[in-house]
């Protein structure tokens, strides 16, 4: 039994006192460089880690859904099948280590790895947003992960004044195929992935997200906001993937 001077309890009183010591210890000690393990005055990653990030070209990506090495042209999916949103502007090239990174975030919890990340992201979004959104999480999705990483990444870019409507737009469903689909019924089958409970008349949105691959989601996403209303959708993602299959 659990009683002071049994040997459950005095085991439990041991544990619990060398917990609190071993996290005291663990304040003290230097910073460790989350990707290469150097230690110092490290905020996540040091200095040689962060300079040799696989970084996004925006002069070499297409301007609507980001995909690298287009030339900075339109790519011809954009060019044939426009999708909702009207920008998209990317932190990385899905590529090492960022892969790891965003892996580290979304299946092990990470989260220190999204307010750095999210410091950035706030610094590449700039001023002129009416609103900000993550993209939701469905319900099941976020009671088996805990938390959602694209809220988590958009924190820091609470404090730009811009409105927050993470909790008027929810997600119904995975976003659904759009194999076989006319353009009328594809745009339909988007719009209900998503449900907008806002008037966004004339507004712009920001839409932030972890990793962009197909950019269905975001498309769903997009045309949801638009159909409330929004003016303008632009995507803000960490990474995106250098094709779309
Ligand atoms: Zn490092
Ligand atoms: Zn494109």
């Amino acid at each position: 039994m659990n009683v002071p001077g049994s040997d459950k309890y005095l085991s439990n009183l041991i544990s619990s006192i060398w917990g609190a010591t071993r996290r005291s210890f663990a304040a003290l000690l230097p910073a460790e460089c989350f990707l290469c393990g150097a230690e110092g005055d490290i905020d996540v990653l040091c200095a040689a880690c962060i300079a040799v990030l696989p970084r996004w070209q925006a002069a070499r990506a297409c301007p609507v859904c980001a995909l690298p090495d287009t030339g900075g042209g339109r790519c011809a999916r954009c060019v044939g099948a426009p999708p909702a949103f009207d920008a998209t502007i990317a932190l990385f090239d899905y590529a090492f280590p960022i892969d790891r990174l965003v892996h580290a975030l979304k299946y092990h919890g990470a989260l220190d790895l999204a307010g750095w990340l999210g410091d950035r992201l706030a610094g590449r979004a700039g001023d002129g947003w009416d609103t900000v959104l993550a993209v939701p999480l469905h319900r099941d999705r976020l009671q088996e992960r805990g938390f959602n990483q694209s809220l988590e990444l958009a924190r820091p870019l609470a404090g730009s004044g811009a409105l927050s409507i993470h909790r008027q737009v929810l997600r119904r469903r995975a976003t659904p195929s759009q194999a076989g689909l006319g353009a009328p019924a594809r745009r339909r089958n988007l719009r209900a992935a998503f449900k907008v409970d806002v008037d966004l008349e004339g507004r712009h949105v920001l839409v932030v997200d972890d990793v962009m691959t197909t950019g269905a989601t975001l498309d769903a996403l997009a045309a949801a906001l638009k159909g409330a209303g929004a003016e303008r959708v632009v995507n803000l993602v960490v990474a995106r993937t250098p094709s779309t299959v």
